[in-house]
């Protein structure tokens, strides 16, 4: 097993021994109470921080897509109705995962919504906090690590530079992992969504199957299936360790963007845990709503809390105005 993925599953022990801390949106570490600084001090101290830093891991979490636009995961809102319209009227679904885990009689219909889904991340354009990320890495020697499964940084950076922990919307898995094999998606989707029409269901024949079995195909992805963690699964988890380990000695920054109350244990714990333990490491997380630092980490971190796309935004503009500022002589 690879060294990440060791880190990850010891730090679910400690999820599954604290839930209830958990449970009510609290962290069983003890946290720093040193008042945060001003937000524009926070932003300052970011793009220094990147700057200096020798190397970035970058930890994209649920906040970061949701920054950008890509909110339809939980709630009936705006853009939900504007990628789901057709799906919410019929119904009443509270947001895009909601339609993932419900029942549903007619299969034609399940994958005419779950090719919906697909084909709205697959064809999403790369959002502002993700741009604006890039900008602020510009340069810089790092490697994004990444439970959101919708496809964001893969369609920035190379495969070598992301390990998608999660899965990937661009994969199908055998529904009941009768094979450790994971096939294209994009095709399947696509051809969905043209035979689908204005309509809500595909033709029977477009149901993607397991070549292996004939059973149901399903998106390689955790969360609201059978999580194929075969070989692809260790592949991503082997990218992370691999550069982890090659630069474990490095000016390191652990960079979180937007990790959310129900999965510390693949970003935000392990981040907490190589900053505490690796000797040049130093830690910063963006998050709308949780200002979570560790006080054994308040002298080698920090905590913005604030909205995502903002703190980027600003981070940005200040990197390329100064940047560009002209040095004294
Ligand atoms: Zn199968």
């Amino acid at each position: 097993m690879s060294f990440y993925e060791n880190l990850v599953i010891e730090t679910q022990e400690t999820y599954t021994r604290y839930h209830q801390v958990y449970a009510a949106g609290g962290t069983p570490y003890e946290l720093s109470t040193r008042p945060a600084l001003p937000q524009d001090e926070q932003i300052s101290r970011l793009v220094q921080e990147i700057r200096a830093a020798d190397c970035v891991l970058v930890g994209g979490a649920s906040g970061l897509s949701a920054a950008g636009g890509g909110d339809f995961y939980y709630e009936d809102n705006a853009s939900f109705r504007r990628y789901f319209g057709k799906f919410a009227e019929k119904y009443h679904l509270k947001g895009a995962f909601d339609g993932t885990t419900r029942h549903w009689d007619d299969r034609r219909e399940f994958w005419g919504y779950l090719a919906t889904f697909l084909h709205t991340t697959l064809t999403a354009p790369v959002r502002p906090p993700y741009l604006d990320l890039d900008a602020l890495l510009a340069g810089k020697d790092f490697f994004v690590l990444t439970t959101n499964q919708d496809t964001q940084f893969i369609k920035l950076y190379p495969e070598d530079k992301v390990a998608e922990i999660q899965g990937d919307h661009r994969f199908f898995q055998c529904s009941v992992c009768c094979t450790d094999d994971t096939w294209d998606a994009v095709r399947p989707v696509e051809n969905m969504i043209t035979a689908m029409g204005e309509g809500t269901s595909v033709p029977e024949k477009l149901i993607p199957r397991c070549p292996h079995c004939g059973r149901e195909a399903f998106p390689w992805v955790r969360g609201y299936g059978n999580f194929l963690t075969g070989t692809k699964y260790e592949a991503e988890y082997e990218k992370v360790s691999r550069w982890l380990l090659a630069h474990k000695d490095k000016k390191i920054l652990f960079l979180e963007l937007g990790v959310g109350r129900l999965t510390p244990m693949f970003i935000q714990e392990p981040f907490w845990y190589l900053t505490l333990n690796l000797p040049r490491a130093s830690y910063i997380a963006v998050n709308n709503r949780y200002n979570f630092l560790p006080k054994a980490l308040e002298d080698r971190g920090m905590a913005i809390v604030g909205d995502l796309a903002r703190v980027l935004a600003d981070a940005r503009r200040l990197f390329e105005d100064s940047s560009q500022a002209p040095r004294a002589a």
